[in-house]
């Protein structure tokens, strides 16, 4: 398949549409959760109760957090041209769906993307686990081979090639993960030039 032929996109949304906010080593302070661990994970291992004060800490945080999105470069027009030519879209975030939500209203991608397409956090197991990949392709009626997924970090790319999909990498000045990816391209702008 060649990238201008995909019919089938899905984006991480922190960092890949909107520019990173999220400081996770603050987060990761404020939570008492060492700096090597991973955020969900540490948050998966502790006693329920432990973990619903801290889980409910995380959505307030990021609440705000999406309620001030500001879009990537050519994030926008990326994603309405491919809107435009009736490209179906999901987006794969370890976000919260609501809060997936609150961001794209709020960078104003809002119609793009249908509610069932966005899989959070409690929606597919996280990246880089293909779980999520897997349930859009099958939603879809697609193969994994036919999607592609966009996003900022490895996770994204390793999510991709485990579910057989097209991984992209975007918002990065260069590439430290070559042989992860199957395209890379400084912007969202950069992609839109190619497809
Ligand atoms: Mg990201």
């Amino acid at each position: 398949m060649k990238l201008s032929a995909a019919r089938h996109w899905v984006f991480d949304m922190d960092g890949t549409l909107t520019l990173a906010v999220h400081d996770f080593e603050a987060i990761k302070r404020s939570l008492d959760i060492p700096l090597e661990h991973d955020i969900l994970h540490h948050l998966a291992a502790l006693p329920d109760e432990v973990a619903a004060a801290k889980y409910a800490w995380l959505l307030e945080h990021e609440r705000e957090l999406a309620l001030s999105a500001k879009p990537a470069p050519g994030a926008i027009e990326l994603v309405r041209g491919l809107h435009g030519r009736g490209c179906r879209l999901g987006i794969l975030t370890r976000n919260a769906h609501e809060l997936a939500l609150v961001t794209l209203q709020a960078i104003g991608l809002g119609d793009c993307f249908a509610s069932g397409d966005i899989l959070g956090r409690d929606e597919a197991p996280p990246k880089p686990h293909p779980g999520g990949l897997l349930h859009l392709a099958e939603r879809w009626q697609v193969t994994p081979g036919e999607l592609v997924m966009v996003g900022d970090y490895r996770f994204d790319l390793e999510c991709a090639r485990a579910a057989g999909a097209w991984g992209v990498l975007v918002n990065l000045p260069d590439n430290p993960w070559p042989q992860l990816t199957d395209h890379f391209a400084v912007d969202c702008a950069a992609l839109q030039r190619v497809i």
